[in-house]
């Protein structure tokens, strides 16, 4: 299983009756429960398989349980940031770097919508204790790489790699997907949550878990009312039940498919590129 979302023996069976909806049509789920033996995925590859490859380079996808709109589902970030993380990995192993794409931990931090009914929240010291653990894994195995790609806006992971770094001999990096693309060349509508882009993302890589856009709300967010917070430059957590009504933040009725595809291959190619980089570097020798 993936983030708990899907058991793949009865996926036949709970989407046969509901062929517009049908699995073999996401590209999440075909990247995920295509075939055994893929070995940049953890999650499908065996002891006897992973003992054979000299893994250098951890990735750790890093998502969150919360709600996404009316429209998107809970497991967006989860879906999202394991999509990328594993298709990056594929490319990249296919130019040579040993890379293996680690299950992703479906908690963020959701201190701003506690208020909201099943939005998980795992806050940032536990974050750092769970990221320490798994780094203590890597250290003792000789993966001594590791990549923390985050698929949430409210996770940070650089004050923990500041803090744990100086602990450990593993290598620490992170990135947040999204932001590896310039939205603004692909999308024309502002936001950040449940908002074009992931909508246009979902449309693409799972659409089967995406309602009509006819039942997404607006993504309406109210305004602050101090403009040094409205122009960025004071920053305060946002409480999400007060500023948004419907839980999304940016319209998503522009969204689709051929958006997202564009933007996920962005995405994708960088992040494979930088994969294949930061495998091959040398980690006491970083700077030129
Ligand atoms: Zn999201």
């Amino acid at each position: 299983m993936l983030c708990g979302i899907y058991g793949t023996s009865n996926l036949k069976e709970r989407y046969s009756l509901t062929p517009a909806t049908r699995v073999n049509e996401s590209l999440y789920q075909q990247l995920f429960f295509g075939f055994m033996s893929r070995r940049y995925l953890l999650a499908a590859t065996s002891w006897k398989t992973v003992q054979q490859i000299p893994y250098g380079v951890a990735i750790l996808p890093w998502g969150a349980t919360e709600a996404h709109g009316y429209h998107l589902p809970y497991s967006t970030d989860n879906v999202q940031v394991e999509y990328i993380a594993t298709e990056a990995a594929r490319r990249a192993y296919e130019q040579g770097a040993y890379v293996v794409v680690l299950p992703c931990v479906p908690f963020g931090v959701q201190t701003g919508q506690r208020d909201i009914q099943l939005c998980i929240n795992m806050n940032p010291s536990t974050q750092a204790a769970v990221l320490q653990d798994v780094a203590e894994s890597l250290d003792v195995q000789g993966i001594h790489k590791l990549l923390i790609l985050n698929g949430h806006g409210g996770n940070d992971f650089r004050q923990i790699i500041r803090e744990l770094q100086p602990k450990t001999r593993v290598l620490l990096c992170t990135a947040n997907w999204y932001q590896l693309a310039d939205r603004t060349e692909y999308f024309t509508e502002p936001g950040d949550h449940a908002d074009e882009l992931e909508t246009s993302v979902m449309m693409y890589i799972a659409p089967a878990l995406v309602r009509p856009l006819e039942e997404a709300g607006e993504g309406n967010t109210k305004r602050h009312r101090i403009r040094a917070m409205r122009e960025g430059k004071v920053w305060m957590p946002r409480p999400w039940r007060i500023v948004s009504h419907d839980t999304g933040v940016g319209s998503p009725h522009a969204a689709s498919p051929e958006k997202g595809k564009a933007f996920v291959e962005a995405v994708v190619s960088y992040l494979a590129q930088f994969l294949v980089e930061f495998a091959a570097a040398d980690a006491a020798n970083l700077y030129e």
